[in-house]
């Protein structure tokens, strides 16, 4: 498929402004050396270009998106018809309080509903992503301590299963990452998380479920052992996708915790963003929160201890509409009901799909399970790749794999609670025949997908090499 710039032809194109008959005001150093290298298309041929593009790609409107730790669920349209009310729309965040009541009604409606379904005491809005929400409550455990005039607590603990941003946002929060072992079981191992705890432990950050699918156990014994030694404990919320409406992370310990609006809170995810990623605290945190709130109506404050601002203005505020209008359409009966379906299909899924491919820790998963094909692989030469790239083939997005680390050969699946039973019956028939290709034809299933717009691509190439614009001769 050519790219839009080829498609382009000189001079050609649609003109839309009329010839400008203001006074030229701009000062000439002000203005662009070269005309910008923009595609010359006409807007039929730019319609047929996108809508091409747009059928080559997989969406949730496409099919079955069970992508582990993503929660791929629907994204209900009265959100996006919410958000795109012109008094939300047409906003400017410069204006006076006094002039977006309903919009700062609306942040503090959602902050109150976070409030209520994590159990914690404030929420920011400030941050645009799940790794951006991390960030922002390490700043906040950081701030907790040095206001203590503690400067010791450096180290930041994280479980072996952590999802990878957990790490990378410790390291730029300026923490050492202790790493801590998982079980057999795929838990915390306790007498590892005691070895390592001491002065230097600033805080724990922990997600439960945990990204093999599975709720810690121990947990209060945990969340005890770290304020035991003086730090706080941070919940990866990610995903509430299991506990929301049934497990407050509070009631469990928890100081911290960010939410990605965009997983659990049904808001577009990805290409489809943008994102929030709020972060909540308990209330002994609230003096550091960053940006600002804005309580009365009339005056927009800053916490009196701030760690600053993590984004201009407010966050992504039309995410914000978005979750919103999904936690008021469910209301305090659907949230929990969401949750538990979310981790009914799971468990179905994981029964009729582990006579054949093991599960990683065969207990009664949570939101999702994981998959390991270490066994296939060595018998079959087949990879949790090659079944991903099958999964193509049946108009599947894969789920994901190599993921959590701990597993060899994973495949993570969440199929969330808003697919039906018969689409999950269509995914399982499909893993199901894959699995009797690899093995009586393993080199068919090494061969596929062959339906896809483009075949097996180099993978670490695309990673290595990436070609991020178009290079114009
Ligand atoms: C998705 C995810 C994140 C990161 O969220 P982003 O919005 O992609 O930055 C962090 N932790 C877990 C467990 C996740 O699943």
């Amino acid at each position: 498929m050519k790219l839009i710039f080829e498609k382009s032809i000189s001079g050609r194109g649609q003109d839309i402004f009329p010839a400008c008959d203001v006074p030229e005001v701009l000062p000439k150093v002000e203005l662009r050396k070269t005309t910008a290298h923009l595609p010359e298309i006409s807007e039929n041929e730019m319609g047929r270009h996108y809508t091409a593009l747009a059928k080559r790609a997989h969406g949730v409107n496409d099919g079955f998106y069970p992508l582990g730790s993503c929660t791929m669920k629907h994204n209900p349209r009265i959100n996006e018809k919410m958000a795109s009310l012109p008094g939300f729309v047409n906003l400017h965040p410069l204006q006076p309080a006094h002039t977006v009541k309903g919009a700062n009604e609306l942040i503090s409606g959602l902050e109150a509903a976070l409030c209520e379904i994590t159990g914690m005491d404030a929420v920011t809005f400030q941050p645009a992503a799940g790794a951006h929400g991390e960030f922002t409550g390490l700043l906040l455990i950081k701030a907790y301590h040095q206001d203590r005039g503690d400067f010791e607590r450096n180290e930041i603990i994280v479980p072996d299963s952590a999802h990878g941003t957990n790490p990378a946002s410790a390291t730029m929060a300026g923490f050492k990452t202790i790493e801590i072992k998982s079980n057999e079981n795929g838990m915390v191992d306790l007498e590892s998380l005691k070895e390592k705890l001491g002065p230097h432990t600033a805080g724990l950050m922990l997600t439960n479920p945990n990204t093999v699918g599975l709720f810690d156990e121990n947990i209060m014994e945990i969340t005890r052992l770290v304020h035991e030694a003086g730090g706080l404990c941070y919940y990866d919320g990610a995903n509430l996708n299991a506990v929301m409406g049934i497990v407050r992370p509070a009631d469990i310990g928890f100081d911290v915790i960010h939410m990605n609006l965009h997983k659990t809170f049904s808001t577009p995810h990805g290409g489809g963003g943008p994102g929030s990623g709020p972060c909540g605290c308990k209330e002994f945190l609230k003096p550091f929160i960053p940006g600002l709130t804005c309580k009365d109506g009339k005056e927009y404050t800053r916490a009196e201890k701030s760690i600053g601002n993590m984004t201009g203005f407010y966050g992504n505020f039309l995410v914000m509409v978005k979750a919103y209008t999904y936690i008021l359409t469910l209301g305090a009966e659907g949230i929990p009901a969401a949750s538990s379906n979310a981790v009914l299909n799971a468990n179905y899924m994981q029964e009729k799909l582990k006579d054949i491919y093991p599960v990683a820790f065969d207990t009664t998963c949570m939101h999702e399970f994981v998959l390991c094909l270490q066994d296939i692989y060595k018998d079959t030469h087949v990879s949790a790749l090659d079944v991903a790239k099958a999964l193509l083939d049946y108009g599947i997005h894969p789920p994901t794999m190599y993921f959590p680390l701990i597993v060899h050969e994973a495949l993570m699946i969440e199929p969330t609670e808003t697919e039906t039973k018969e689409t999950m019956d269509e995914a399982i028939t499909a893993f199901r025949e894959i699995y009797d290709l690899l093995r009586k034809e393993p080199e068919a299933v090494q061969a596929c997908p062959q339906t896809t717009p483009v075949l097996r691509l180099d993978e670490v190439k695309a990673a290595r090499e990436p070609v991020l614009k178009y290079k114009f001769d």
